[in-house]
């Protein structure tokens, strides 16, 4: 039996010299040797690995997450980014020769420096809370930036894991974790920082980067989405519902890429349907209340939050619709509802919810996918190769995935992020290593070359310009 470690705010009036110490790291050049953060990388490896047990029940008490999928979607994918960032950044950290310089410009010996953007904060959300708060400060660690991490406090069973993990593993020095809500990362704010990566929503990431703004911070902003999915009259029922039931079951659907209405065609909508009921008896023959494999919402606010959106569609419930309370359980519920217009179209479910549309034709799944949100964080097609390409060339979102929900995102070295309102920047796989490296252009003027540079002297004389 394990023991998880406390939750405790920390005291906010420490924040500032805490954040005074990582700073000093930085500028006493701790992080800059890859040998130093390759270190850290492997003990954070090993501090993960020891600390497995713990990790799973954080994640079981915070969100019912079955052991597998924290297994697949914390441990393992932040154990695999560690490995990877390791074996490859000697490769990302290496000066590169700067590419389409003039020939005449070649004798400065023009290269690129990756230069660590310095002490950074990173705060995470709730939903997948060791890898989206281990995910960028392995970022930070490789780029060889000090870091200060503040995890989400609505899963505090995992904040608290991370803050004993990070603690034991990493030189506190130059990495260390914050906890609290929003005071704590309000004083977090107040300092200094060379960059901000938050993950979260939309209406606090509106807050962070107006903070930010004021003092010319750069910001990496993940955000949420209302993402779309999209079934044709031509796609697959079966396995458009097999894959969109996934995307809405994983995490009870507290997915910030799952989507979050789906489009579908209307002689396609009864097969779909039907097959979106085979499904979730496929997927949890005794009930998903009494599956071990679903997971549960995180808290009362965001249960409440979802059984009002359900309470307040005009929408008929076609499949599931159990809630309970006490339990913070709400079955995979699909809604079919008749408008654009509809709270569950209109809101981020974030959730096991999903509102069906039934439409005319593609090209009205198109329109209403750039009118309900032009820049989403994913987006879903199912159908012919033809159709899906006309869906990807006719919209924008963060990224999008063909016949699945999701999956462009479960490939951990694949850059992920949104774009417009669903987010700024990206990470993982090398893209984690750039979002906290400053590509720095440096070159070398040689002496010998004065005789031919003297031309950009004044005076400007006519000898000078005919030259
Ligand atoms: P949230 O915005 O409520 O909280 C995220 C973080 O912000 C937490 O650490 C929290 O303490 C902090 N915070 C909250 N209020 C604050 C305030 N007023 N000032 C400063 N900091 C504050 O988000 P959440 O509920 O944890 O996560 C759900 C949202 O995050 C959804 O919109 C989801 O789509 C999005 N999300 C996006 C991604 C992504 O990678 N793009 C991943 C997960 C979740």
């Amino acid at each position: 039996m394990t023991t998880l470690p406390p939750f405790e705010h920390t005291r906010v009036e420490d924040i500032a010299s805490t954040v005074k110490t990582v700073r000093a790291s930085f500028l006493a050049h701790k992080t800059r040797p890859l040998e130093f953060r390759l270190v850290q990388l492997r003990k954070l490896y090993w501090g993960l690995k020891d600390n497995e047990n713990l990790v799973l029940e954080a994640c079981k008490k915070d969100l019912g997450k079955p052991a597998f999928e924290t297994y697949l979607t914390e441990l393992s994918w932040c154990m695999n980014d560690i490995v990877f960032m390791s074996n490859n950044l000697a490769r990302f950290a290496k000066d590169e020769v700067a590419e389409d310089i003039p020939f005449t410009n070649k004798l400065l010996g023009p290269r690129i420096v990756k230069d660590p953007l310095g002490t950074v904060l990173i705060i995470g959300a709730y939903n997948f809370p060791i890898q989206l708060s281990l995910g960028p400060l392995i970022g930070a660690i490789a780029a060889g930036c000090t870091a200060v991490l503040k995890p989400s406090e609505s899963s505090p069973h995992a904040a608290a894991v991370l803050q004993k993990i990070i603690a034991q593993s990493l030189d506190p020095s130059c990495y260390t974790c914050i906890q609290g809500a929003v005071p704590e990362t309000t004083a977090l704010l107040d300092q200094k920082w060379d960059k901000i990566f938050y993950t979260g929503s939309a209406g606090v990431g509106t807050i962070i980067a107006k903070k930010a703004a004021e003092t010319l911070t750069p910001v990496t902003l993940e955000l949420g989405g209302r993402n779309p999915a999209i079934i044709t009259k031509n796609a697959d029922p079966r396995l458009a519902a097999r894959r969109l039931l996934w995307a809405k079951t994983m995490n009870a659907g507290q997915v910030c890429v799952s989507q979050n209405f789906t489009m579908v065609d209307k002689e396609m909508l009864q097969p779909f349907l039907k097959e979106c009921k085979v499904a979730l008896q496929e997927f949890y023959p005794q009930g998903a209340r009494q599956s071990p494999d679903y997971g549960r919402i995180v808290n009362l606010r965001q249960f409440q939050r979802l059984k009002k959106m359900v309470d307040d569609s005009n929408g008929k419930i076609v499949l599931g619709g159990t809630m309970d309370e006490a339990d913070l359980f709400i079955e995979p519920t699909f809604v079919l509802v008749d408008s654009v217009q509809d709270s569950m179209i209109k809101d981020e479910s974030f959730g096991p919810l999903l509102p069906i549309l039934a439409i005319e034709n593609l090209d009205e799944a198109i329109a209403i996918a750039n009118e309900v949100h032009d820049t989403p964080l994913g987006l879903y097609p199912f159908g012919t190769k033809a159709e899906m390409e006309k869906v990807l060339s006719q919209t924008r979102s963060g990224g999008a995935s063909f016949n699945d929900g999701f999956f462009h995102a479960s490939i951990p070295t694949l850059a992920f992020g949104g774009v417009g309102s669903s987010g700024s920047g990206a990470y993982r796989g090398k893209a984690s290593f750039d979002c906290f490296t400053h590509r720095r252009s440096v070159t070398r003027t040689p002496t010998w070359l004065e005789g031919m540079l003297d031309v950009r002297y004044p005076p400007y004389t006519l000898a000078k310009q005919k030259k």
